[in-house]
């Protein structure tokens, strides 16, 4: 087959080890960096152009589009899409995965188990927004932030309202939450592949930081996840309709706890801790799916 991959930079490992799984199992594979791609948008014939040719011939795309490239990247993707490529997963899911707040409304819908969470941008009264989910101490989140930056723990009602009143002067959409002092700065991340969580990590913070995050210092390890964090793990995929996803789970007294379902997880992570194949898998489950024309939403929406 002949497959892209939609990635900034082929240097970057999860891009490396896509294009080493897919030449092992006896596929064309090239590199494209979406932003480079431009398109001509007509009804008959959607083309794509890169570096002065036309892409024509892929069987399938792999995006990895990253959080800060979501609006170019995804059109490209759309794109495919309407010349009937198959993309790994949909552009509307990615969307859909992109925006925080439509996510986590989506989830809820469904009955996924969450941290009580509040979104705000500028309200009056900064004390019920608190109590709304239960009083401090609160986790203050930068709805713009990735890798953890931008994500406060408040303590006490007083440090609440003060980052919660400082964000609101910059203008930013904010999502505040109760904090889930059980997960004891850990979380899990089980990367799903078509319906299947195929492995799983746990994520611990260093000492004295109650985020998990990698970027932050954090440390993974292979964990043994159970039936009703795999299945919650499951349906959050589902329900974004992604058919790669990484979810990241916090452990609760009442449950597994959704916070994010992430369209282009990373490999890096997963793969050292687990020791496990998951390139390999993704470019399994296009052997098996990719079909022309089989992208149910072929650029709508
Ligand atoms: P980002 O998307 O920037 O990584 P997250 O929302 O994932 O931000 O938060 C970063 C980390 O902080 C999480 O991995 C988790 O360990 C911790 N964390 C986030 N929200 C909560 C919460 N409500 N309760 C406890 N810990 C949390």
């Amino acid at each position: 087959m002949k497959i892209a991959i939609l990635s900034r930079k082929a240097s970057l490992y999860s891009t490396r080890r896509l294009v080493e799984a897919a030449k092992q199992r006896g596929h064309e594979v090239s590199v494209i960096d979406p932003l480079r791609c431009y398109m001509n948008i007509n009804s008959t014939s959607p083309t794509i152009h890169y570096k002065g040719e036309s892409l024509s011939d892929f069987d399938a795309v792999i995006p990895r589009i990253g959080a800060s490239i979501s609006f170019y990247g995804t059109a490209v993707v759309r794109q495919f899409e309407m010349k009937g490529v198959f993309s790994v997963n949909e552009s509307v899911a990615i969307t859909r995965a992109r925006d925080k707040l439509r996510s986590l409304q989506l989830l809820s819908r469904k009955g996924i188990g969450l941290p009580i969470t509040g979104f705000a941008h500028s309200p009056d009264d900064t004390e019920d927004l608190i109590n709304m989910v239960g009083g401090a101490p609160v986790v203050i989140k930068l709805l713009e932030g990735t890798q953890g930056l931008g994500v406060v723990l408040a303590e006490t009602s007083n440090a609440a309202k003060s980052v919660v009143e400082a964000f609101f002067n910059l203008d930013a959409n904010i999502m505040i939450q109760e904090y889930i002092k059980e997960a004891k700065g850990a979380d899990l991340r089980c990367f799903v592949v078509n319906g299947k969580v195929v492995a799983a990590m746990q994520r611990q913070g260093p000492a004295g930081e109650f985020r998990s995050n990698l970027h932050r210092g954090g440390s993974a390890k292979l964990i043994k996840i159970t039936p009703e964090e795999r299945a919650t793990a499951v349906r959050a995929a589902h329900i974004m309709g992604l058919n790669i996803a990484g979810v990241d789970i916090l452990r609760s007294a009442r449950g597994p706890l959704v916070m994010e379902v992430n369209a282009s997880p990373g490999l890096e992570g997963i793969e050292k801790a687990t020791n496990k194949d998951v390139a390999g898998m993704i470019i399994k489950f296009i052997e098996e799916h990719a079909k022309p024309n089989k992208t149910r939403t072929k650029g709508k929406g």
